[in-house]
């Protein structure tokens, strides 16, 4: 087993890894024996022997524990292999339903700091000239109490100066800064203006409790590997009955699909141990999410405190989650990704840059979203923690931090 995320000191499992919103390891005995107990099984769709059966039973009782997590209906819920997939089945297939199915033009709503697997599947939609796409710049005004998300007021505005806008996409939570936005009065405006509205909570789940039908969420996405499950396993909830396009979600999202797993909205042999895995992280993850949230938070305050006495500068969205950090390392000569280097090679801790889907060296598109001038976005290091952080950890991650910091400037 890889292991090299963590080192075994006097008997406590000592873990440098602060990458936690690229993607987080299994650390749960419980998921762990969950994920070899179910490692080996029979094809849930052969129902025939029990092989398959117990298979097939064991995904109904995991899609129950998500749905009751969620507070939806388990025939909501749909097991995919990730996020991206997630995100590209629900934006596709109702554009291409509308398309299909209806006359006239249609408008849908994103804004320029989602993930790339929301934004690539809008600017692929561009192309179809009877799809108007928008892509709305977030609230980069620092005294607004939306600064770094979407403000409600722009929306209203841009959904009022367009005709037949039919489907708006936000995340919850952004991977890079941490920033949250206001979901709860973008499902009021979704609601009101009868829009549908998919929210990626990817980097929310785990950190929250989420409901979507409070919100008015009418389909969400997320992904196992963020809250330790496995890697590979993705989560699609869409309402059964959707109310604006009087349609059920089968309707909706079957008719691309070949086979007929998933409630043939996501074709293809289950993944087992994944959904397994998910499933059980996922009631892990927010027990006691309350005061895990408060130890994240103490630990969140102290990096700060400690980086700005050191001349860095924190990059703050108004409202940001307790786990990210994103630091701006004012006055060294390398660049980030050299900075992070050494902090891996030479003190054993990991940290992000950016997005860790961007692998290329071209700045990142949420930094220039958040109008990050070129120079300070080369300097910027993320700090992402998880629930199985302690306070030794973060303490000896600062003070690595500020030692290489010295040398470098
Ligand atoms: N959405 C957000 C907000 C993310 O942070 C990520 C991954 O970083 C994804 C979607 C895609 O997740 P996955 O790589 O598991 O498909």
């Amino acid at each position: 087993m890889n292991e090299t995320f963590k080192t075994i000191e006097n008997n406590n499992i000592v873990s440098n890894y602060f990458d936690n919103n690229a993607t987080t390891f299994i650390y749960d005995d419980e998921v762990k024996n969950e994920i070899m107990k179910w490692i080996n099984c029979g094809n849930p769709s052969n129902t025939l022997h029990k092989c398959g059966s117990d298979a097939k039973n064991k995904i109904e009782e995991c899609r129950k524990n998500v749905s009751n997590d969620l507070n939806v209906n388990s025939s909501e819920i749909y097991f995919t292999g990730c996020a991206t997939e997630s995100n590209n089945i629900i934006v596709n297939d109702i554009v291409n339903n509308w398309l299909i199915h209806n006359k006239g033009n249609c408008c849908i709503i994103t804004d320029n700091i989602e993930h790339a697997s929301i934004l690539n599947v809008f600017n692929n939609i561009k192309r179809n000239n009877r799809v108007k796409v928008i892509i709305m710049d977030i609230d980069t005004d620092k005294k607004s109490k939306y600064y770094g998300s979407v403000n409600p007021e722009h929306l209203k505005k841009i959904i009022d100066e367009n005709n037949n806008v039919i489907f708006m996409s936000f995340m919850m939570v952004n991977n890079e800064t941490g920033a949250i936005f206001s979901i709860d009065e973008i499902g009021r405006i979704s609601k009101a203006y009868n829009i549908f509205f998919h929210c990626d909570a990817t980097q929310a789940i785990g950190k929250f409790i989420i409901k979507p039908y409070e919100l008015n969420i009418n389909a969400m996405t997320f992904s196992g590997h963020k809250f330790h499950a496995l890697k590979g396993i993705g989560v699609l909830f869409i309402q059964n009955q959707c109310k604006m396009f009087d349609k059920t979600t089968r309707e909706i999202c079957s008719q691309f699909k070949i086979n007929e797993q998933e409630g043939e909205v996501r074709g293809g042999t289950e993944n087992v141990v994944g959904i397994v895995s998910l499933s059980k992280a996922l009631q892990l993850v927010h027990k006691d999410r309350h005061n895990k949230n408060m130890k994240l938070k103490a630990m969140k305050n102290y990096i700060i405190e400690q980086l700005e006495n050191n001349d860095c500068e924190i990059i703050k969205p108004y409202k940001s989650v307790d786990n990210t950090v994103l630091v701006i390392l004012k006055g060294i000569k390398c660049c980030n990704k050299t900075f992070g280097k050494k902090l891996n090679d030479i003190y054993g801790i990991s940290i992000g840059t950016s997005s860790a889907c961007q692998a290329s060296n071209t700045k990142s598109h949420v930094m220039d979203a958040m109008k990050i001038n070129n120079d300070d976005a080369e300097k910027v290091i993320r700090i992402s923690m998880c629930d199985y952080n302690t306070t030794n950890e973060v303490k000896y991650l600062v003070k690595s931090i500020i030692e290489l910091l010295n040398k470098e400037r």
